[in-house]
């Protein structure tokens, strides 16, 4: 692959290309990883896309709003590209993976990029991957590009880490119960979408709607720090999905917000936030893969492992002793 054409494509926006770099980033092969990091830097950073973060329980209707949220968007003529998060892949009726039929018209259409969840099991990997191929689609000069997850263990976090706007989608719930959201996704998400309203459904969407809407004026007025967003965000709306119905009004709001956000500093103080975030991520990553890699390392580790397994040095002692190892310089300054 040569990294100046290929760099040359994606920027004309050369689907082809784009899928094939997209690969590029999802290999751990070290030559892969040298390549990918010299076409990323390659492409720089000049356009940025509005990145939108999606999670929602598997047969929520993922799927089938991303279908007409994005057909609504090329509608208008913006380019939109789909990326999956999912750390399992072992979910079998899951919404991208294996499962494009679902998103017929989308993946279909020109203006529109769907790419599937990557195997890899593994957390770390996926979201070096899933942020490398949003700086993949920003090179491609798309306008919009979804994240989605199904929001299993952390990777609704990391998929919020990533995203300038985070929406989650809810079905109608029975009761008045509140489907038992995690308080930690309420509070990271945006705009609460309660798809389904449509039908029998509706009426129990509304009430859901309203539920939600009462709980998040809560948590507002309960949190410490100031509202960091205009006075009626985080919000919840009623979707249908299947009848593409408030999808316009949901584009309405995250637009009002985005831009909001821009006026306000917000979007940029954000994005800088999330990418001290990743880095730190990344030197934590880079460091215990040291620790697994290095011959040397690893034997040492063993070794100490073994004398607190036998009780000759207490945990916290061997970790010390272990850390000075890896870092001379800095535990003599410590000692100093
Ligand atoms: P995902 O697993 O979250 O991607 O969910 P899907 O998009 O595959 O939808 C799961 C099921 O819910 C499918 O049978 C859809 O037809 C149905 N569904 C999705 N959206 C709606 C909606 O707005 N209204 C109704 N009534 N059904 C919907």
């Amino acid at each position: 692959m040569d990294i100046q054409t290929t760099a040359d494509k994606i920027r004309a926006g050369e689907r082809r290309a784009l899928a094939r770099a997209i690969t590029l980033v999802e290999s751990t092969r070290r030559d892969d990883r040298a390549k990918a990091a010299e076409l990323l830097s390659a492409l720089g950073t000049d356009h940025q896309a509005l990145r939108i973060g999606l999670s929602g329980t598997p047969g929520v209707g993922k799927s089938t709003f991303i279908e007409s949220f994005g057909k609504m968007l090329t509608g208008q003529g913006l380019r939109v590209a789909v990326l999956a998060v999912d750390p399992s892949s072992t979910r079998s009726g899951g919404s991208i993976l294996g499962d494009k039929t679902r998103m017929d018209l989308l993946s279909c259409d020109p203006n529109a990029f769907i790419r599937p969840s990557p195997s890899q099991t593994q957390l770390g990997g996926v979201a070096r991957r899933t942020r490398e191929a949003i700086a993949l689609c920003e090179a491609a000069k798309f306008d919009v590009v979804l994240i989605e997850t199904v929001g299993v263990g952390q990777s609704e976090t990391a998929v919020a880490e990533m995203s300038d706007l985070f929406l989650l989608l809810l079905a109608p719930a029975g009761g008045d119960e509140l489907q038992g959201v995690k308080r930690g996704i309420m509070e990271t998400c945006d705009i609460i979408l309660v798809n389904k309203a449509d039908g029998d459904l509706k009426s129990q969407a509304m009430r859901t709607c309203a539920d939600y809407a009462s709980a998040l004026r809560l948590m507002r007025k309960r949190a410490k720090d100031p509202p960091r967003d205009t006075h009626d965000f985080p919000k919840a709306l009623v979707v249908s999905a299947l009848q593409e119905d408030g999808i316009a009004a949901a584009w309405g709001e995250i637009q009002t917000l985005a831009t909001w956000r821009k006026d306000n500093g917000i979007w940029d103080a954000r994005r800088a936030r999330q990418a001290r975030f990743w880095f730190q991520e990344e030197v934590r990553a880079g460091l215990l893969s040291q620790l697994t890699s290095d011959k040397d390392v690893k034997a040492q580790l063993a070794a100490l492992e073994d004398d607190v397994a036998q009780g000759k040095i207490r945990p916290a002692q061997a970790a010390e002793a272990m850390i000075a190892k890896l870092f001379p310089s800095a535990s003599a300054k410590h000692n100093d």
